[in-house]
Formats: structure tokens, sequence, C-alpha cells
């Protein structure tokens, strides 16, 4: 195991972290950013952004993509390694090597939120999926649901229905969390139907997904689809940092001033956190402000 040092390790390569990267390499900072997936984090699965200041329209691909390049065009550090520990003196672990830093900033935001039901691990691949963006035209002129009713699960059934044959739209309420504007642009569309207070009871098939059973007040119903866009929102897997952090009852990490934790030079950034909005906007801000902090905290060290 080789070991190496830096000023500062971000974990995890989204919106958040590599915010961070762009402003501590541009204050000359010696930093390393170790992602355990792909840059990019969950904005990758957004279709369209409309509500990010400044840029009227930007795919969340393409907005991930020009901000990692902002990173790599200052020679940004990225490597692909799964952070396994890190210890209070700010040693950072992962499955290859041992890096240390002077601060670590925890930028891991979040995963998709699982369903927990029966052969929902067994179809993924096979009829389920958590991305709309991703998997959609692997269902093309076919019928799919999807599972939510917050923004995510209205935009990817709008996304889908310009693809496939048939969306059905299951959530468990009659009220969305979603925006009005785009839930009635949804109710536009000829080839979605909204099926409301309904919640899904099990998923079936031989080698791949054939159909669903619903459940309403006990009533049962089967609808048949090829796919299952669940979009049921996102949670954070913040247990491995629980000897440096304190985490709330859902696993954010607290952070009494939205930036340090309860480990001097352990700092925290993006929807990891416990915070009131968790947009690519609070994301981006996190980062920055992550990133100034450690930048005055070395610099009052040296
Ligand atoms: P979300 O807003 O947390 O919504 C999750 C939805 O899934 C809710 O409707 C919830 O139902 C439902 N749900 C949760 N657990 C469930 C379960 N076990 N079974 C069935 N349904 C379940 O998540 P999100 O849509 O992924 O959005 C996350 C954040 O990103 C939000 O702040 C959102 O506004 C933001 N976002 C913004 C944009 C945009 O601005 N363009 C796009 C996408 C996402 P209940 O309502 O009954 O709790």
């Amino acid at each position: 195991m080789e070991e190496f040092f830096y000023d500062v390790i971000i974990v995890g390569a989204g919106p958040a972290g590599l915010t961070s990267a762009l402003y501590l390499l541009r204050a000359n900072k010696n930093i390393l950013i170790l992602e355990k997936e792909s840059y990019g984090g969950q904005i990758l699965n957004a279709k369209e952004i409309q509500n990010y200041p400044g840029i009227l329209s930007i795919s969340g691909y393409d907005f991930a993509t020009n901000l990692y390049h902002q990173v790599k065009n200052l020679s940004g550090n990225i490597k692909y390694e799964t952070v396994l520990r890190v210890e209070k003196d700010k040693t950072v672990i992962t499955e290859k090597n041992k890096y240390q830093a002077n601060c670590v900033i925890l930028a891991t935001g979040s995963s998709h939120r699982k369903l927990n039901i029966a052969q929902e691990k067994d179809f993924l691949g096979k009829g389920v999926s958590y991305c709309a963006t991703c998997d959609g035209n692997f269902y093309k002129g076919k019928k799919v649901a999807v599972l939510g009713g917050g923004n995510t699960a209205i935009e990817d059934a709008l996304y889908l229905s310009d693809i496939v044959s048939k969306v059905y739209l299951i959530h468990r309420k009659s009220e969305f969390r979603a925006d009005n504007t785009s839930v009635e642009e949804l109710k536009k569309k000829e080839n979605v139907i909204f099926l409301l207070n309904r919640t899904v009871v099990s998923l079936n098939g031989q080698e791949k997904l054939e159909s669903i059973d619903l459940e309403k007040e006990k009533t049962k119903e089967t609808i048949e689809v090829e796919g299952l866009f669940i979009a049921i929102g996102q949670e954070p897997k913040n247990e491995i940092f629980q000897n440096v952090v304190d985490l709330d009852e859902k696993g954010y990490i607290i952070s009494e001033d939205g930036v340090h934790t309860k480990t001097k030079g352990i700092l925290v950034a993006g929807d990891t956190r416990v915070k009131t909005l968790r947009q690519l906007t609070t994301a981006v801000s996190d980062g920055s402000i992550a990133a100034t902090t450690a930048i005055r905290e070395i610099n009052e060290k040296e």
C-alpha cells in the first residue's frame, strides 16, 4: 500500500466535490479527488437543468462534463477508488491506497432510494431502473411505469413519454411534491396514465420484469409493463464516516455551520449534509464554501 500526502482530499466527484476542487486548484492547493463510480453524481441523471442561474438550459451530463473539464484543465487529480475509512488524523483509506491530508472534504452526495421489495435486485437491468435518461432507450415502444411523486419521477415520466408507448405514473398519494408546472405538462401527455394512491406490492416475471402488482385500499390490480423506473428520492451512505462525524436519523452528516463536522479538518459539502434544500445551486455553493474554508484554515496553519 503506497502512501501519499495532499493539502486537501475531496471524497466524491459530484457538483459539490468538483466545485471544491475548482476553487482549491485555483488557489494552488495540492488536491486529490476520490470517486467510487463516475464523475458528476446525481446531476448526470437530469435530462435538462433550467433553474441554474445564468444558464438558460443545459443537460445534467453536459453540466457535469463541463465542470469535470474545468477541473481537469487545472490538472485536477481524480482517482477512481472506493473510500473505506477516514481517520481523525485525516488519513483516507481506500481499497487500493492510503492517503494523508491537512483537510478532508466529504462530498459524497446521496444514492437512489430502494423500494426494498422482493425481486427488485433480481430485475435490476432486466426491467428495474433508477435512471430514465440512462436506460429509457432500452424501452422504445414498450410500456413502462414510473414510481414516485417528486420532480425526478415527473421529469422521468415526461422524458419516457417521448420514447415509450405508454407510461404509468404511480404515486402513493394524490398530491405531488414535484413542481406544479411539470405535473401539468405531464397531464397533457396522451400516453401517460396517472395511477394515484397506489403502492407497488410485487414485481412479476420469469427472466425479466413482465408485470407489477399495485394495491389501492386493499384492492389489488396488475399492470403489464416491461420497465419500472423507481424515482422515490435519495438517501446518503455515510455509515463509514461515523467515527469522525455525527449523523442525523436519516444518515445525513450534521454540521453546525454548514461546513465543519465535529472533527477538526474534516469538512462536508453538498447533498450529504443535513440541509433544507438539495439542489445543484446549493451543492456548488457548499463546494465553494468548503474549499475556501479549507484554504483559510490551511494557510493559517502554515
Ligand atoms: P423527492 O422530492 O424526495 O420525492 C420522492 C418521492 O418518492 C415522493 O413523492 C415520495 O412520496 C416518494 N416516495 C418516497 N419513498 C417512497 C416509497 N418507499 N414508496 C413509494 N414512494 C415513495 O425526490 P426526488 O424527486 O428524487 O427529488 C430530490 C430533490 O431533487 C428534490 O429537492 C427535488 O426538487 C430535486 N430535483 C429537482 C429537479 C429540478 O429542479 N429540475 C429535478 C429533479 C429533482 P411522498 O410525497 O408521499 O413522500
